[in-house]
């Protein structure tokens, strides 16, 4: 049986998010960005919590493990070992290479610094699932508050590397906006003009924009396309080091 996800609003605009294993019950909130509405998703779903994975320590992604660990006896808590000053009290540290398990499904630790310094994000390879916190975001990424762009930049690529069919869970609904500076830099991109389209009738709709994949990401994400000539040529940057397209697309972006 596939694990089953549930993802719900939190906050403003953060996503809160269920991992189930069907074969074993065990139940993973991905991040808490706040209490109540997991214990609510709890209570819809029938599912009982059995872990936390945090991907990294901002509030409005840590906010509500306290008072799930209180309501929610024996939970196990999940946090980047990187990070272990600020995110005190976790049962388990983790770090690249290491490979956590909800019940029976595996999920590969991928430490992503750059957003935050001890960013880690969670890969469930066999399941095709990725569970991206801030680091990358459906046509965007997250701010590089606590290293140069260019570190961010080496840890995007590694998701990027992942398999187009991945299904990515971001932290942050974030996504029109997104798209609107996608398009004001690759504005010749055919598949970034049908996802604006597609993504204006979703939202039109209050639907979540929410997973992604990888490969939709790799087609229509600026940040993952520092190496196409039409954004370059839009830049005007047509033969800068990879990693230059990516600093200063992030720039323009932080002043969007
Ligand atoms: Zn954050
Ligand atoms: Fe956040």
């Amino acid at each position: 049986m596939p694990a089953q996800i549930h993802q719900f609003p939190c906050l403003q605009d953060n996503y809160g998010v269920l991992l189930q294993d069907p074969a074993t019950g065990a139940t993973a909130s991905i991040d808490a960005p706040e209490a109540d509405p997991v214990l609510r998703a709890l209570d819809q779903t029938g599912w009982r919590l059995t872990d936390i994975l945090v991907t990294h320590h901002h509030k409005d992604h840590i906010g509500g493990v306290a008072q799930l660990r209180a309501a929610c006896p024996g939970v196990r808590v999940v946090a980047p070992l990187a990070d272990k000053a600020r995110i005190e009290g976790a049962d388990l540290y983790v770090r690249e290479g290491e490979r956590v398990r909800v019940g029976a499904i595996a999920l590969d630790v991928i430490e992503t610094p750059g957003h935050t310094s001890g960013h880690v994000v969670y890969h469930a390879p066999e399941e095709a699932l990725l569970f991206a916190g801030d680091t990358l975001f459906a046509m965007g990424c997250g701010r590089a508050f606590e290293a140069p762009a260019q570190v961010l930049w080496a840890s995007l690529r590694k998701l990027a590397a992942l398999p187009p069919e991945t299904r990515v869970w971001c932290g942050h609904e974030y996504t029109q906006a997104n798209g609107r500076f996608a398009l004001s830099v690759d504005p010749a991109n055919p598949a970034l003009k049908t996802r604006m389209g597609e993504v204006a009738h979703m939202r039109a709709r209050g639907e979540p924009t929410l997973p992604t994949t990888i490969g939709l990401e790799l087609a229509t994400n600026p940040f993952l396309r520092v190496d196409d000539p039409g954004l370059r040529a839009a830049l005007a940057m047509p033969d800068a080091d990879p990693a230059d397209v990516f600093a200063h697309l992030r720039e323009l972006k932080n002043r969007a």
